[in-house]
């Protein structure tokens, strides 16, 4: 398959700076990110190949190399950018980074084999009154562990790791191509600087196991839709020794039937009787922590109006304070009418003037002014 130019591919010129070329780049990444395009391959491989150009391309010495010689000067020898593998997972953590704003330690020891562990994410959903209560929640994740028999070393216990011959340790090897001598990683150890002979059985060499963990995670009180909760050195076990990756929960809130959320407050709509908005009354609602509350409706409340019940909102996160509920009433207009109710309320209508209705009196004035005006 032909490969795409790199500079082509991040949609910037050959001259272009480092930060026309981190700008484009982002802006690329955002677009084609597997979180934004779930399911769609094409978007994947999109991503993947404008990574591996910004990997090359950031590097001023990848650069030069690329501007010289094209794509020949990652080829066969791994490393320097060529694969979708470590830089690939470490170009991916960065953008990761910006987007959603994590930070925590990278990657270490590139070079010596000693990987960081991925990052995991676990998607969790809860209920309102979990967000409101805060909840203890046991989750069980899938993830590779650092194998227990050979202590993540990857050689068979009883023996070590022995220096690599062909680099003599060092993880990378000097080559001559025509009149440039190129420093490529080592391709008999993959730039560890060291080699496996008797790998250990329970891990095939890799270092690390595959188990389901089981984790205690605390949510705390008053969290929001889209919080994520970091768990330093949850993650995937580095390879090899290496530090392990984070785990990132992310949470998200159910849709409550009853409220709806703004922040640390809440909102409800509760339908009245025209009666009740006329003559005032009381009724009681629920509220999130369990609990009820009175709203007092006064004499003639208007449709849409909002009731504050001060402190029976969410909790603040970390505080002891809570944000307030709000009710908004709606007057429902009455249905089905008996032939009495019907009766009684021609005869109230007639008992009526314009101070019972303001508003409708003031609005028909306006209208009839308006067509007044109109026939002149
Ligand atoms: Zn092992
Ligand atoms: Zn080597």
């Amino acid at each position: 398959m032909a490969k795409i130019d790199y500079y082509e591919l991040l949609e910037v010129t050959r001259t272009c700076s480092d930060g026309e070329l981190k700008s484009s780049y982002r802006k690329l990444a955002m677009k084609w990110h597997p979180d934004r395009n779930p399911g769609d391959g094409e978007a994947e491989s999109r991503f993947k190949q404008i990574s591996e150009a910004y990997d090359v391309l950031k590097d001023p010495q990848k650069r030069a190399a690329y501007d010289r010689f094209g794509h020949a000067a990652f080829e066969n020898g791994g490393g320097a950018g060529a694969g979708f593998g470590n830089d690939f997972a470490s170009t991916f953590s960065d953008i990761f980074d910006d987007l959603f704003g994590m930070g925590g330690g990278r990657r270490g020891g590139r070079g010596t084999g000693r990987e960081r562990g991925a990052d995991l994410r676990y998607n969790m959903e809860i209920t309102l009154e979990e967000a409101y209560g805060g909840k203890d929640a046991t989750i069980h994740l899938p993830t590779s562990i650092t194998c227990e028999a050979c202590t993540g070393t990857g050689a068979k216990p009883g023996t070590q790791p022995t220096t690599c011959r062909t680099c003599g340790g060092a993880g990378r090897v000097r080559q001559a191509q025509g009149f440039f001598t190129l420093e490529r990683t080592c391709p008999s150890c993959q730039g560890r600087g060291q080699v496996i002979e008797d790998p250990c059985p329970a891990c095939a060499g890799a270092g690390r196991v595959t188990k389901e963990r089981t984790l205690e995670v605390a949510i705390p009180a008053g969290v929001e839709d889209g919080t994520r909760i970091r768990l330093g050195g949850e993650g995937e076990a580095g390879a090899r020794g290496g530090p392990a990756g984070d785990l990132y929960i992310f949470l998200s809130i159910a849709p409550h039937d009853f409220f709806q959320r703004d922040g640390a407050d809440l909102f409800c709509r509760a339908p009245i009787s025209m009666v009740t908005a006329a003559l005032g009354g009381s009724f009681e609602v629920p509220t999130i922590d369990g609990d009820k509350s009175k709203v007092k409706i006064p004499e003639g409340t208007q449709s849409g109006k909002r009731f504050r019940l001060a402190g029976k909102g969410m909790p603040v996160l970390r505080t002891r304070t809570r944000g307030d509920m709000y009710v908004q009433v709606v007057v429902e207009t009455p249905q089905n009418l008996t032939r009495r109710q019907r009766e009684l309320l021609a005869e109230f209508e007639e008992e009526s003037s314009n101070e019972n209705h303001p508003e409708a009196h003031g609005f028909f004035a306006k209208v009839k002014d308006f067509f007044a005006g109109d026939a002149e």
